[in-house]
């Protein structure tokens, strides 16, 4: 279905743009064509109420409103938007006059979000370059050229130049169903390319988080990053250590929790920015010890066909994963063998470096430090523990993570397997299974040491803690 939405965009561009005319660089920051109805798959049918109500009243108070970003992006590419976005030349204070629910947000980048029951539409003003700005305290630059503000206000064209790429600077207007294109966005769709808006090194240092944006939306639409915008990311990748630690953990959420995170991943290692978000998960995997790589590749699939079955993921599993690596390093070869200390000490270690990278929210951070302490507590099944680990608030997720393990080629001896049949077990019957577990290797019942002796040293077994 998407193939076909693509072909018939081709074909409509190629009847409005002829061969587009472009500069050197690829780019015409004076070209601005308009893209009348007839010539584009976009129908008001598809779009929100709330965002069409927004764009009404904007209209009806005299202000200019389009929608613009990800929503006509993907309305164009014959996709479901996740959300709309409106932008017009009203300024926040005079949108959240309008609006009754509405409030403004951010600093460095004000929005304002109008509520319509349960959907959010975020307005926001129309933005300039910020040589526009009259040494106002409205636009503000770090040493390494980051935007520390940017609130300059300007028009419609000079607002799509301040837009990260072209395919997400495309203007539609319910007034008279047309596109506006300042940018090069439709050809850009048709070539299937990502192409950062400007000369990338600037805009890259501007902001380096639209180097992950650049990633995250070829994995998303299946499409390149065009050569020059993707040239400077290796080289500029390490720029994402002053973004704060709280903007990363919401950008790895976009990245592995839109339903693309393997395609993601993989682009993140091919531009080399997965150390910067997780370095010593890169470190582990570059080492290439044991399936390492094949188990964070793996959650990410899983991950993503969870989202496509419509069923929870919590970024307390992708952070589990995405960590273990780590954390096997941290321990050592013998990390089976860790003991409680060990293990507590390592996990300690793994998440106050990472939380340099991204912050890691308490309510998830404690679920993946228990998704993690279960991997070393579900081998020992003897006696009531198995009954009393399956009411572990965190037992799914930690079984889940015991099926990820083998799924990427670990041996844990049938771990996996016997856990999914003493849950399909009715409770009765359950004692025949752990009477077979003496039978196997890696479950005989243990002789009961006296308490004295019973705390684990660092080397203890796995099924000595
Ligand atoms: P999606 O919502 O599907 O993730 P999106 O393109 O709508 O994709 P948002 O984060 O919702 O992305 O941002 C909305 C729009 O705001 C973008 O399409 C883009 O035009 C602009 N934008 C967002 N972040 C940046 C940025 N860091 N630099 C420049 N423009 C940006
Ligand atoms: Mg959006």
């Amino acid at each position: 279905m998407l193939k076909n939405h693509v072909k018939s965009i081709v074909a409509f561009s190629k009847s409005i743009f002829g061969s587009p005319s472009r500069s050197a660089t690829g780019r015409n920051p004076d070209s601005h064509r308009i893209i009348p109805r007839e010539q584009h798959p976009i129908s008001r049918k598809n779009i929100s109420a709330g965002a069409l109500k927004v764009i009404k009243r904007l209209h009806e108070a005299r202000f200019e409103a389009f929608l613009v970003g990800g929503g006509v992006r993907d309305l164009l590419l014959g996709g479901h938007p996740k959300d709309f976005d409106v932008a017009t030349d009203a300024t926040p204070e005079q949108i959240k006059e309008l609006f009754r629910s509405s409030r403004i947000i951010g600093r460095r980048f004000r929005i304002v979000h109008v509520r319509f029951g349960r959907e959010i539409i975020e307005v926001t003003t129309f933005r300039a370059h910020h040589e526009d700005a009259s040494g106002q305290h409205e636009a503000a630059k770090s040493d390494h050229g980051m935007l520390t503000r940017d609130n300059v206000y300007g028009d419609l064209q000079s607002d799509a130049a301040r837009r990260d790429f072209s395919i997400n600077a495309l203007y539609y207007t319910p007034k008279g169903f047309n596109i506006h294109d300042y940018t090069g966005g439709m050809a850009d769709i048709q070539q299937r390319l990502v192409r950062i808006i400007g000369d990338p090194q600037t805009r890259y240092k501007e902001d380096p988080v639209r180097m992950l944006r650049a990633v995250r939306f070829a994995a998303k639409l299946d499409f390149s990053i065009e050569t020059a915008s993707a040239a400077p990311i290796r080289p500029l990748g390490e720029l994402l250590r002053h973004i704060p630690p709280a903007r990363m953990f919401e950008e790895v959420l976009k990245l592995f929790m839109g339903g693309h995170a393997a395609a993601t991943f993989d682009l993140l290692r091919e531009y080399e920015l997965l150390g910067h978000l997780f370095p010593a998960t890169e470190a582990a995997l570059r080492q290439g010890e044991g399936n390492a790589a094949a188990l964070v590749r793996q959650a990410m699939h899983n991950t993503d066909r969870r989202i496509r079955d419509d069923k929870r993921v919590t970024p307390a599993f992708i952070y589990a994963a995405m960590l273990w690596p780590a954390l096997q390093r941290a321990l050592g070869q013998d990390w089976r063998q860790a003991g409680a200390e060990a293990q507590q000490q390592a996990a300690q270690t793994v998440i106050q470096q990472q939380l340099a990278h991204t912050s890691i929210p308490k309510r998830f951070l404690i679920p993946m430090r228990e998704i993690w302490d279960l991997q070393w507590r579900l081998p020992r099944r003897q006696g009531k523990r198995a009954e009393r680990l399956l009411e572990h608030p965190r037992f799914r997720a930690a079984y889940d993570f015991v099926l990820l393990r083998e799924q990427a080629g670990e041996d844990l001896q049938g771990l996996g397997d016997w856990w999914t049949r003493f849950q399909s077990t009715k409770p009765a019957e359950r004692h025949k299974l752990l009477e077979q577990l003496g039978a196997q290797p890696g479950g005989k019942p243990r002789r009961r040491r006296r308490k004295s002796a019973a705390k684990p040293g660092p080397h203890s077994p796995p099924d000595a803690r």
